[in-house]
């Protein structure tokens, strides 16, 4: 076994975690990666407004997802992207339309099942509550409540003497978190975010509110060598393609940096704000033409165009070494992990395999391989579905973890860091 890569640059994952625990829902985070590409001297442009082809970052919100990219001084209409994509989202637990609930005197909030969550993970948490409130006037607004609010507890052992044998969960009675005592009245939970926001509870007429662990990010392990954080899957992405593209963003580059980061990939991505939406097509294509090219300019720019799909992927698990490929053993700190299955669930080839290797081999970045096992079913994320939408030639990478889908997940601490200087380099190259 060789040694593993000592960088030792914590700054990056420092960052990291900050990110991530200012970033308990999509619509969170596309803000801080907003705020990160504000300070890097990006704008935010309109999708209602008319756009200019002038020089330099723009950045488009919607929802959960962003699109940003940098436009260099010499780009032609026809200049290809180099696209860096992942997403925003993460399996949990989302409050539903008629909230208030209770039983036996306990005050209990009405959620529903976001993706697929690791149940387990979400019993006996300290749970908060964010998301947006949207109000009279069409406008939302941002909440996250500053303490934990909720919680879904377990069953005593004495209450279930086979627990340990095998949990159970039933999707619809079990997961209700209690949030206090007394009776449950119509409009207390929203009527007690609106007030905390300082909002008329009246002027609040629509909700997209999920749960999240309260517990911040923390280096783990004898040497500090592993970084426990909620969401892991998949802000780490997220976050090193935001600093990437930041790092990236010269007015000599080749290419046009593009970061993708979309909502909803947890349940396929089928939304206005998914990899299958429109949003990343409309941005090209109206970038392209902002600068005055044609259809068949940005035909020609989309065709040479690359895309690096960043989304977590599996380290081997120590207790279960036998559920991975024998001969693929990605080990945290070993650098990220290229993915590839020949049946497309992942969309690397040959030749984005030849892409990401030089990307890595530019800036000194060691990288692993990822395949499954031939007796589990594969993965899948946003990667393919970028390639098959936009016919763009794309690569499938990440950062292995454990705990994937857990309510807390778990990295090497030098991974993030080794992954942002590999997507900086493809951006770049
Ligand atoms: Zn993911």
């Amino acid at each position: 076994m060789s040694p593993q890569p000592r960088f030792f640059d914590r700054k990056h994952t420092d960052d990291l975690a900050a990110f991530v625990e200012a970033s308990p829902t999509a619509y969170h985070a596309v803000r801080s990666v907003a705020e990160r590409l504000e300070k890097a001297g990006f704008r935010q442009v309109a999708e209602t407004d008319a756009w200019d082809g002038e020089s330099g970052g723009s950045y488009v919100l919607r929802g959960g997802a962003v699109v940003a990219w940098y436009v260099p001084r010499g780009a032609r209409p026809e200049t290809p992207f180099r696209i860096v994509g992942a997403h925003t989202d993460s399996p949990n637990l989302r409050v539903k339309p008629r909230p208030d609930m209770g039983s036996a005197g306990w005050r209990q909030v009405a959620v529903e099942i976001y993706g697929g969550p690791l149940l387990n993970s979400w019993l006996d948490r300290d749970l908060g509550l964010a998301g947006r409130l949207t109000l009279r006037d069409g406008s939302t607004r941002l909440i996250a409540t500053e303490r934990p609010l909720l919680r879904v507890p377990q069953l005593a052992i004495h209450l279930d003497r086979q627990v340990n044998e095998g949990l159970t969960l039933d999707k619809q009675r079990h997961l209700q978190p209690v949030w206090g005592l007394g009776d449950a009245a119509d409009g207390d939970l929203i009527g007690y975010l609106a007030e905390e926001a300082g909002l008329d509870p009246e002027d609040v007429v629509g909700w997209d509110l999920m749960t999240h662990d309260m517990q911040p990010p923390a280096y783990l392990g004898r040497d500090k060598d592993l970084l426990a954080a909620p969401r892991l899957d998949n802000l780490l992405s997220v976050h090193a393609g935001t600093a990437a593209l930041a790092a990236a963003a010269h007015p000599d580059l080749p290419y046009i940096p593009v970061l993708a980061a979309f909502d909803h990939e947890e349940n396929g991505s089928e939304s206005d704000t998914g990899a299958q939406g429109p949003l990343l097509g409309n941005v090209l294509t109206r970038s392209v033409h902002a600068r005055g090219g044609s259809y068949e300019d940005s035909r020609r720019a989309l065709a040479a165009t690359v895309c690096v799909s960043s989304d977590s992927g599996h380290a081997v698990h120590p207790n279960y070494a036998e559920r991975h490929d024998p001969t693929h053993h990605p080990r945290a700190n070993g650098g990220p992990i290229l993915k590839t299955n020949v049946n497309q669930r992942y969309a690397t080839d040959g030749t984005g395999r030849g892409l990401f290797a030089a990307a890595c081999d530019r800036v000194g970045v060691p990288f692993q391989h990822f395949v499954s096992s031939n007796a589990m079913p594969c993965g899948t994320t946003i990667g393919p579905i970028t390639s098959a939408r936009h016919g763009i030639t794309t690569v499938d990478v990440g950062v292995p973890i454990l705990s994937m889908h857990s309510a807390r997940e778990l990295c090497g601490a030098d991974d993030p860091h080794l992954l942002a200087s590999a997507l900086k380099s493809f951006l770049e190259q």
